[in-house]
C-alpha cells in the first residue's frame, strides 16, 4: 500500500480563496478592510522572511497590512507602549509580534498586553483557555488550525477516531489536543496526548487512527510505530545539512517520511504539508477576528 500524498500547498491556496472572497464580502457589506499588523524586533534573517511572507499573503488577499521593524535593542515598556497603540488602532483587527523576541523583553507580558480579540496567533492566555473550554468563537493558533483543516478537507474527519498526538507544546501539541477534544466541527475526537517522557512511545503511536507529530527531532516516528492505514500528519520542520542542494541544507519533518508512507493511509510532505498551512490560517484568523470586531462595533451601536 502506498499513502495518499497530502498536497498542503493546494488546500492552503483552496482556504486563501476563500478568505479572499470574505474579505471582499466584508468590504462590500461594511465597508471594512481587514487590517493585520505584524511586530518584528531585530534582525533575525529567519523572522524577516517570516514576517515578509506573511504581509505579503495579507496583501495578495485584499487585507490591509501593516509591517513594524523595531530595533534589537527595544525595551519592553516600549513594545508594550506600540501594542496598546495596535490595540485602539481601529484599523487593525489582527496583531501578530513575531517570536522569539530579544532577551530583555518577556514575551508573556507581551502575549498578554495583546487585545484577546486581535490575538490572531491564539496565544493570549484568555483564548487559551477559553479554547481548552471548548468555546467555539475563539481565536485559537494557526497551526493546529491547519491540521484541523488538512484533515476536514482530505476526508478524514476526526470526529470519532482516535487521534496521538507527539508533543505537548503551547504552540502546537496542547492547543492542538484542545481542538481535537472540542465539540462540533473538526473535532470530536478521542485524543492521546504523549511526549517526551512517555515511555515506549511507539505502543502509544501504534494505537492512532490519526497521528499528529509535532517534535523538532528527524525520524522520531518509524515505521514501526504507526498502524497501518493510519492518517499521519507531520508538522516538524528540521534542517539536515545536505552538501548537494543548493542552500547546503533540506527540510525534513519529524516522520520517517520514505517508510512510513509505504503503510499509512495517507500522510504529509515536509516541506509542502502543515507548513503553508500555518500561513493560511493567519489570514483566516484575521478575517475572523475583523467579522467579530465589526459585529461588536454594530452591537454597541444598536444598544447606544
Ligand atoms: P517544542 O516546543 O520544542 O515541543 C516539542 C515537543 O516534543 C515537547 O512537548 C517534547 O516533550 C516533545 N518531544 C521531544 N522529544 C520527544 C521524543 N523523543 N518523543 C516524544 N516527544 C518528544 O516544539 P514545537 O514548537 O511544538 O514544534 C515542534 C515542531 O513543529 C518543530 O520542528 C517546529 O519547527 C515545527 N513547527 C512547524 C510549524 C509549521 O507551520 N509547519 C509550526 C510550528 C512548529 P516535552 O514536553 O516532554 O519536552
Amino acid at each position: 500500500m502506498s499513502a495518499q500524498i497530502i498536497d498542503g500547498n493546494r488546500i492552503a491556496r483552496e482556504l486563501k480563496d476563500e478568505v479572499k472572497d470574505g474579505v471582499q464580502r466584508l468590504r462590500a457589506e461594511r465597508g471594512i478592510v481587514p487590517g493585520l499588523a505584524t511586530v518584528l524586533v531585530g534582525e533575525d534573517p529567519a523572522s524577516q522572511v517570516y514576517v515578509g511572507m506573511k504581509n505579503r499573503d495579507a496583501r495578495d488577499l485584499g487585507l490591509h497590512s501593516r509591517q513594524i521593524t523595531l530595533a534589537a535593542d527595544t525595551t519592553e515598556a516600549e513594545l508594550l507602549v506600540l501594542v496598546q497603540q495596535l490595540n485602539a488602532d481601529p484599523a487593525i483587527h489582527g496583531i501578530l509580534v513575531q517570536l522569539p523576541l530579544p532577551p530583555q523583553i518577556d514575551e508573556a507580558s507581551v502575549l498578554m498586553a495583546i487585545d484577546p480579540a486581535k490575538d490572531v496567533d491564539g496565544f493570549h492566555p484568555l483564548n487559551v483557555g477559553r479554547l481548552s473550554t471548548g468555546a467555539e468563537d475563539v481565536l485559537a493558533p494557526c497551526t493546529p488550525r491547519g491540521v484541523i483543516e488538512i484533515l476536514l478537507r482530505t476526508g478524514h474527519d476526526p470526529a470519532g477516531r482516535h487521534c496521538v498526538v507527539v508533543g505537548r507544546s503551547n504552540l502546537v501539541g496542547r492547543p492542538m489536543a484542545s481542538l481535537l477534544l472540542r465539540k462540533g466541527r473538526g473535532g470530536d475526537a478521542t485524543v492521546t496526548v504523549s511526549h517526551s517522557r512517555t515511555p515506549n512511545l511507539g505502543t502509544v503511536t501504534r494505537l492512532a487512527e490519526i497521528l499528529i507529530v509535532a517534535v523538532g527531532r528527524p525520524r522520531t516516528i518509524t515505521r514501526d510505530m504507526v498502524r497501518p492505514g493510519a492518517v499521519v500528519i507531520d508538522v516538524g520542520v528540521n534542517r539536515l545539512e545536505d552538501p548537494s542542494s543548493e542552500k547546503g541544507f533540506r527540510l525534513v519533518g519529524d516522520v520517517a517520511f520514505d517508510e512510513v508512507s509505504q503503510i499509512a493511509a495517507a500522510i504529509t510532505p515536509v516541506p509542502g504539508g502543515v507548513g503553508p498551512m500555518t500561513r493560511a490560517l493567519l489570514m483566516s484568523n484575521t478575517l475572523i477576528a475583523a467579522t467579530a470586531l465589526a459585529a461588536r462595533v454594530s452591537h454597541t451601536e444598536a444598544s447606544g
